[in-house]
């Protein structure tokens, strides 16, 4: 490809609308262009980046025996309602009527459609398992769509859906996929983990995501310095630690508090420590109000609490809920004495002594609780966030902490989707059972702008070899002179033979910006062709990522070229 021919417009200043790097680079780079929130078009480069993404994902599915197939964007609200998902997805569904008034939904995953085929067409155990997969625009009406390519509301997943016997089955295509994804990251030259994750209220099943680790990303992750545990804090198993001692337990009193209501003025105000205190938080769910209780020096993870109460949804109750419940201004609320609410307890609350929380009285807090002599809990549960600094739940470690891109993601769905529509078969026996499915995804676009997260510098973008959109760029020093654009065209043609991936920057334009668009586009090899060429037959072979330069024969440079493109490919198969 010529530069002068190719669409590739690069911006000199970071656009204002964009607030992360790879936003800023893909932008600047001539890669992207914003069409409306979270919709974008791919340019030329762009896409050939995330075609290269498309291909390796593709190789590493067909590897595992995954069968290619595409299933419609458009799908028919009668399966969501069967699936029972037509009500709780949401406002992240995009919704539309046809002529006629029936509803149907623009993609955001496939279960539904999928499980409608297989349960058509598969019957016997003898067809079983059957490893499904596609490569396709999704479509999620996003709250905030932001970020790029990293939260959109149009994006490119591969999605691969597993249907087996047994679970047994299920626990080999999950192994299998997850094989899969180490490959795949691995080969886009990306840094990554695997970490345990939240299932969701459906519980039970067992789901990792991938994560690319960049200060960017939207994860938290916690995993420990001695063993491979790894999770998201939405999971994360929090282990409890015991801090007052089993004392003598003192007797209850009241205390007054007056315009003491966060945990910080408490702490303050009665000279203890946060630790000692009982927080407690007034929820709603739709059913029911609950108080959920915590150490004062904790965090309530409202995930864990949620599928805990296997509630649709959760949220802080209001000033006037808090009232009614207990007869105090929020800040004062208390487990002793509580009516009208279920009390559901952290598991470092029983192993509290002499405690401190609300009196259900304004401006007024108890001292010497005691959980199990002063109040119940109806629950006691891991309701609480881990952080860092705590103890592994599965070694003597401890936990660190870093943040992650969430590029994939593999699941046990058990029988969930082949209960609601009817996917069943005939066992050797010939009885009828329900398949046991798995769903695997990767955000493959979002993968591209996790590449840049990762791979980046002050100039520019530094792709990874195996997903550059080209391997290599030929740049003569002065497109005016005609010995050296020979000299660079037939060095071009040269490498094309070869099979490498590049472009010439013929255009006719100073070399400093030819070399600043060749840094901000990020092609892993730069050859400057130029007088020296000419003169004594030697080209300058430069590494975007190193910076290094090798000075080379012009002879044999396209071959040496090409291995260096093959080594460094190899080298991220290994
Ligand atoms: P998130 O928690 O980031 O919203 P999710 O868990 O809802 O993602 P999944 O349903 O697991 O997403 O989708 C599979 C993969 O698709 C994710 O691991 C992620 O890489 C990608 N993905 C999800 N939503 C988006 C989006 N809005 N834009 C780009 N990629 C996305
Ligand atoms: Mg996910």
């Amino acid at each position: 490809m010529r530069v002068s021919e190719l669409l590739a417009p690069t911006l000199r200043e970071a656009p204002t609308e964009a607030e992360v790097i790879s936003h800023i680079l893909m932008l600047r780079a001539g890669m992207l262009r914003k069409v409306a929130s979270g919709v974008y078009t791919y340019l030329p480069l762009g896409y050939r980046v995330l075609k290269k993404v498309i291909q390796i994902v593709r190789e590493e599915m067909d590897n595992k025996g995954g069968q290619e197939l595409m299933l419609p964007i458009i799908q028919p609200a009668e399966l969501w309602l069967e699936s029972g998902r037509w009500n709780v997805y949401g406002d992240e569904l995009f919704r539309m009527k046809d002529r006629h008034g029936r509803d149907f939904a623009l993609g955001p995953t496939h279960e539904e459609i999928i499980t409608d085929l297989v349960r058509g067409e598969v019957r016997s155990y003898k067809q079983l398992p059957q490893l499904l997969y596609q490569i396709q625009n999704k479509y999620r009406d996003e709250r905030r769509p932001r970020f790029g390519l990293m939260r959109g509301r149009e994006f490119v997943m591969k999605d691969l859906y597993s249907f087996d016997k047994d679970e047994a089955g299920l626990d080999e295509s999950y192994r299998k996929m997850y094989e899969a994804y180490t490959r795949i990251f691995a080969r886009c030259g990306l840094q990554f983990r695997s970490v345990e994750a939240d299932p969701g209220a459906i519980g039970g099943s067992s789901t990792h995501e991938f994560m690319v680790m960049a200060d960017s990303g939207e994860a938290a992750i916690v995993y420990c310095d001695s063993c491979n545990y790894a999770a998201n804090v939405e999971k994360a198993e929090a282990v409890p630690e015991q801090l007052s001692g089993d004392g003598e337990m003192l007797s209850l009193d009241e205390v007054s508090t007056p315009g003491a209501k966060t945990i910080e003025d408490v702490s303050a105000f009665l000279k203890i420590a946060g630790h000692n205190l009982i927080k407690t938080i007034v929820y709603q769910t739709e059913e029911e109000t609950v108080i959920a209780l915590v150490r004062g020096d904790r965090e309530i993870n409202e995930i864990k609490l949620q599928n805990m109460l296997g509630s649709l949804q959760l949220f802080m109750a209001d000033e006037r809920t808090v009232k009614e419940l207990t007869g105090a201004a929020p800040g004062f609320a208390g487990p002793v004495g509580m009516k009208g609410a279920r009390i559901i307890a952290d598991r470092e609350i029983p192993l509290m002594r002499n405690a401190v929380t609300g009196a259900n009285k304004t401006d007024a807090h108890l001292v010497n609780v005691n959980p199990g002599r002063d109040f119940t809990p109806d629950v006691v549960a891991d309701i609480r966030l881990v952080r860092a600094g705590e103890h592994c739940p599965r070694c003597e470690g401890v936990l660190a902490e870093a943040r992650g891109i969430e590029v994939g993601q593999v699941f046990k769905l058990g029988t969930k989707y082949s209960k609601a529509l009817g996917a069943k078969f005939l066992d050797e026996n010939g009885k009828e059972q329900l398949m046991v499915m798995g769903c695997y995804g990767i955000g493959v676009s979002r993968t591209v702008a996790a590449a840049i997260e990762q791979n980046h510098d002050g100039d520019g973008i530094i792709w990874p070899m195996p997903i550059a959109p080209f391997q290599a760029v030929v740049i003569p020093v002065s497109s005016k002179d005609e010995g050296q654009m020979g000299l660079a065209d037939s060095l071009y043609n040269a490498l094309r033979e070869q099979g490498v991936e590049t472009v010439i920057d013929d255009r006719n334009e100073r070399p400093g910006v030819k070399f600043k668009d060749a840094d901000l586009v990020g092609y892993p090899l730069r050859i400057v062709v130029g007088s020296k060429t000419v003169e004594e037959g030697t080209v300058e072979i430069r590494h975007r990522r190193s910076g290094n330069v090798q000075v080379v024969k012009l002879e044999g440079a396209a071959q040496l070229i090409k291995k260096i493109v093959a080594d460094e490919i190899a080298e991220s198969l290994k």
